[in-house]
């Protein structure tokens, strides 16, 4: 690629922090402004400067790199601090994607804005954003959860926090790990439908889509290389839920009841609604759901 020779000195304000998205796979996925502002800022700092220094050869941009990963955020952030109140431009660049989203940029991007230093985004290629938007899952409302945590306790917990969320869940996974969580999401979140996407944008690259259960047989059958995304299927909503169960039904009508009262509905209005959705009778539905509750229910 040719070094691109017009500066953008609009671009490069003094005393301000770029935060540049740089590929995650495919080089040709850097974007103009990354590259220009790569070039024109003072210093790049690097989660790992041998891996940003492949992307610079690659561009034929030379600028100066400091170390900034999370063993060193602390000293390092310092240091970088005080260069750009001191004046100076500073581009993070991270190994792959977005810095900040899980990875070590978020703490430098908080020191910076307590000391009322401009943050910049220069966006770009994100994993998470990727899978996502092939998952054909409802992308409208979804909740990224990064890495599960590594301890089985705290991944089963955090988990079954999960269990009734309605939005779509993005997670990032390490090969190693991969069975181990499928396997945990199969206990807590019940066989739902997943979409794995592997090595995207590289030559390896793929998107899997099955139930959870499907997908355990082929990583079993397959061992789980490079890199991943899972996308998981939100909880079905109430009203599919009840769609699912047979139309009528007042145990279904019921849970729908009850969860539009979670919800903030009042119960005269929950009922309704629920009576109306499921073509349940309102008034056994309220009573089915005054014999549920502790105490009888004003309605
Ligand atoms: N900041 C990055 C981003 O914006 O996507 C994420 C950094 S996180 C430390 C690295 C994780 O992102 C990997 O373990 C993997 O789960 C996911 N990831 C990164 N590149 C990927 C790729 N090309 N294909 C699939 N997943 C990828």
């Amino acid at each position: 690629m040719n070094r691109i020779s017009h500066s953008f000195t609009h671009e490069n304000k003094s005393g301000s922090l770029y935060l540049v998205a740089t590929p995650i796979g495919n080089l040709s996925d850097i974007s103009r402004r990354a590259c220009q502002v790569l070039q024109d800022v003072d210093f790049i700092a690097a989660e790992d400067t041998r891996v940003t220094v492949k992307l610079l050869a690659h561009l034929d941009i030379k600028n100066e790199l400091v170390s900034y990963h999370k063993h060193n955020m602390k000293s390092s952030g310092k240091v970088i601090l005080s260069r750009i109140l001191n004046g100076e431009s500073c581009a993070l660049a991270t190994d792959a994607g977005t810095p900040g989203i899980s990875d070590p940029g978020e703490d430098l991007v908080r020191l910076c804005i307590c000391s009322d230093v401009p943050v910049v985004a220069i966006p770009g290629p994100c994993a998470a954003v990727a899978a996502l938007s092939v998952s054909g899952f409802c992308a409208d409302r979804f909740t990224f959860e990064g890495f599960l945590p590594a301890d089985k306790k705290k991944r089963g917990a955090r988990l079954c926090e999960l269990k009734n969320d309605n939005r779509t869940l993005v997670f990032y996974e390490a090969p190693h790990k991969l069975l181990r969580t499928l396997r945990d999401m199969q206990d807590t979140l019940g066989d739902r439908n997943i979409s794995i996407s592997r090595e995207i944008t590289k030559i390896y690259e793929e998107t899997l889509r099955f139930s959870l259960s499907k997908a355990i047989s082929h990583f079993e059958a397959t061992a789980p290389r490079g890199e991943f995304v899972l996308v998981v299927e939100g909880a079905a909503s109430d009203k599919a839920a009840i769609a699912a169960a047979s139309i009528g039904s007042l145990d279904a009508a019921k849970a729908m009841a009850v969860s539009l009262i979670d919800n903030g509905l009042s119960v005269r209005d929950a009922v309704k609604k629920a009576a109306l959705e499921t073509g349940c009778s309102k008034n056994e539905l309220y009573k089915a759901v005054q014999l549920q509750a502790a105490q009888p229910l004003d309605v």
